[in-house]
């Protein structure tokens, strides 16, 4: 049995991805997806010098002036007169400064005369011009292959015109659920059954990162009917994914089905708590994943090594976002050669408190579960007051 540390286990995964091609979305569909482009602005922001405030364009040697007002400028319209000495123009936020202004006085700081003039008083004033190509110049490359399309990404799309972004193609990823003790989550387990979660959780991690999957319902412990649905996903997948008959019982029949298939295993289980019962192999561009069936454990695997897989096939290296935070009380493990990981939430911020946990059937502690909390390598115990490093989920 080939039993592989964590961090072997994911650059095993990670040099094993293959970038999937790119293809030409519209904008409105991109949320989420990874750029299989750089992208290079047509235009300068702002394309213009801008005013940053409603109130007065005028020349900075004039504040202590009353000036006359020479014309209004809304946002969209461009200046007709210039600026000249004692006077000023009533500007919008997002108008063009007019020729001869060198700064705007926000209409809070000014006051109207009787006869119509505006007079400062605030003749200490910021500029409050945003100047032309101060964030973006026509020409420069604002977003490069490989970033997930957030909000943020979405609007500088938006701003530079790229309404048909080049996105990686998703994965085809299959679920497939192994147990003869499963029923789906309509029906009423009876006897010695449950329901099935981990077709939900899986298909739902997959859809939280943008991946659409396909699920292949539940599949009966015996060497035929796994083999059917492995055989039946092989043509229509990037990569299966199965939850349950990976470990060593006698119904623990995945992996040899696999090889069966054709899969060659770079993996079959990981120094990792909970999890140790993962495979990971594949058969030409094909991948394949086979999860213990406890529920946790398909949590962990998925959130540890499958997402930084999944997203190396979209072409964007994902690194782990950790924070640092104080522990709230004392937490073992037997961790032995293990790399183990435990939920937290937060008490308050920067503090993380572990949550009670029976173990990786425990599926409802993940509910209140903020984040995961992986011991230092070695390390049984950490103390109250111990700094850690943890991972939001
Ligand atoms: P296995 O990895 O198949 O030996 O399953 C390990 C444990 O996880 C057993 O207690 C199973 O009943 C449970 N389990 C397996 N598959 C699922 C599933 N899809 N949803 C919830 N629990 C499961
Ligand atoms: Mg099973």
């Amino acid at each position: 049995m080939n039993t592989v540390s964590f961090r072997e286990a994911n650059d095993l995964m990670l040099e094993a991805a293959v970038p999937l091609p790119g293809e030409d979305i519209d904008l409105v569909s991109a949320l989420g997806r990874v750029l299989a482009q750089d992208v290079v602005s047509d235009v300068d922001m702002p394309p213009f010098d801008k005013s940053a405030m409603d109130g007065y364009a005028c020349r900075r040697a004039d504040l202590a002036a009353s000036l006359t007002v020479v014309e209004e400028i809304p946002a969209g319209r461009m200046p007709g007169l210039p600026v000249g000495p004692r006077q000023c123009a009533r500007i919008m936020t997002g108008a063009p400064v007019p020729d001869g202004a060198d700064c705007v006085v926000m209409v809070e700081q000014t006051e109207t005369l009787p006869d119509g003039r505006i007079r400062m008083t605030n003749i200490k004033t910021a500029d409050n011009i945003c100047r032309k190509a101060e964030d973006i110049h026509s020409g420069e490359c604002v977003l490069g292959q490989g970033e997930i399309i957030t909000p943020a990404q979405m609007a500088v799309l938006a701003s530079v015109g790229c309404v048909r972004p080049r996105v990686a193609c998703r994965p085809r990823v299959t679920v497939l659920v192994t147990g003869n003790e499963l029923v789906e989550p309509d029906g009423l387990p009876v006897g010695a059954r449950i329901r099935n979660s981990n077709g939900t959780q899986l298909c739902a991690h997959l859809q939280q990162m943008g991946v659409v999957p396909q699920y292949g319902g539940i599949v009966e412990d015996t060497r035929d009917a796994i083999d059917q649905a492995v055989k039946k996903a092989m043509p229509k997948s990037d990569l299966i994914l199965l939850s349950g008959g990976v470990s060593a019982g006698v119904y623990d029949l995945v992996p040899e089905s696999l090889r069966q298939n054709g899969f060659e295993f770079l993996f079959e289980r990981v120094d990792m708590q909970p999890g140790r019962p993962t495979l990971f192999g594949r058969c030409g561009s094909l991948y394949c994943c086979g999860l213990p069936g406890n529920p946790v454990a398909t949590f962990v695997v998925f959130e540890l090594l499958l997402k930084p897989f999944l997203y190396r096939l979209m072409g964007h290296d994902s690194l782990p976002h950790l924070v640092e935070a104080v522990l709230f009380r004392d937490v073992s493990c037997k961790a032995g050669r293990k790399q183990v990981t435990i939920p937290v939430r937060f008490t308050q911020s920067g503090v993380v408190e572990p949550l009670e946990y029976h173990g990786s059937a425990h599926i409802n502690a993940m509910t209140r579960a903020q984040a995961l909390l992986t011991f230092p390598m070695g390390q049984d115990t950490l103390r109250a007051g111990a700094t850690v490093y943890v991972r939001p989920i």
